[in-house]
């Protein structure tokens, strides 16, 4: 499944391709993905042009002239394709913009989303009401992550990876950031330190701006725009490493499994 930084990845792959570009020709082969498509979703974006791109969490958006905005989700398995060959069996979308370039929406398990909402009311969609802290935002730091994770005795790396407290930051990122903020994954989250709390954040930001820039770190079934695998995983410290030796202190790196998830952890750095 994408993860935040996958989809920062395509999000700014799209406003290069496509800011300032016209609909002229969509194409929808299903009336649903994973939840019904907007209704005559061809006729109301056809003469449209994209002003910009936006991602909150995993959601794209996209500004459109006429005030409204394209929500898109990927979902576990949706990808988008630029140009490419003849349609594939999984292709439900097609969009032709008035330089040419066609964007192909592919998802074979179809658990993407697509939505066309008021670019004002984003705020309200019922999509992004109750969504946590943007981890890329400026206002994210040790003081705005501690209340969000304030009063709860869940294990530190599963509210970490709850959604309604901070968005984004997924399975690998949150072994990772734990590691490089030396806070043991099941500790409570609720009693961070304001200084454990001011490194955590400085951590999480610090993985996911590593894998943006890597272009993303899915492992299984997710290429980019243009076709390439992102590269983050060089770059793990504990993911996927367990019985291997930490970078840092050379103990070695366990797993444990927490909320159903692999967590990966230096029992010595991260006591
Ligand atoms: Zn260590």
């Amino acid at each position: 499944m994408p993860e935040l930084p996958e989809v920062e990845t395509v999000m700014r792959a799209l406003a290069r391709r496509l800011e300032g570009r016209r609909f002229e020709g969509v194409v929808q082969r299903r009336p649903n993905l994973r939840f019904p498509l907007p209704l005559n979703l061809p006729l109301r974006l056809e003469g449209r042009r994209v002003e910009g791109f936006a991602r909150r969490a995993k959601y794209i958006q996209a500004r459109l002239d006429d005030g409204q905005a394209l929500l898109l989700h990927l979902g576990m398995s949706g990808r988008l394709v630029f140009d490419g060959g003849p349609m594939g069996p999984h292709e439900h979308l097609t969009f032709a913009f008035d330089d040419g370039t066609v964007l192909r929406f592919v998802d074979p398990r179809r658990f993407g989303m697509l939505d066309l909402c008021p670019s004002d009311g984003l705020a309200t969609h019922p999509w992004f009401r109750r969504l946590g802290l943007e981890p890329l935002d400026p206002g994210f730091d040790g003081k705005a992550l501690r209340s969000a994770l304030e009063g709860t005795r869940t294990a530190l790396k599963v509210a970490l990876m709850d959604q309604r407290r901070v968005v984004g930051v997924g399975n690998i990122y949150a072994s990772e950031s734990l590691h490089r903020a030396r806070l043991a994954p099941h500790r409570p989250a609720g009693g961070l330190g304001a200084g454990e709390a001011e490194a955590l954040a400085r951590a999480v930001r610090a993985v996911l701006a590593e894998a943006i820039l890597a272009g993303g770190s899915s492992l299984r079934d997710y290429v980019q725009t243009n076709g390439e695998l992102g590269g983050f995983q060089r770059n793990f410290r504990v993911y996927d490493r367990a019985g291997l030796p930490c970078v840092d202190c050379g103990s070695m790196i366990e797993r444990r499994v927490q909320g159903g998830r692999a967590t990966f952890f230096c029992p010595s750095c991260q006591s």
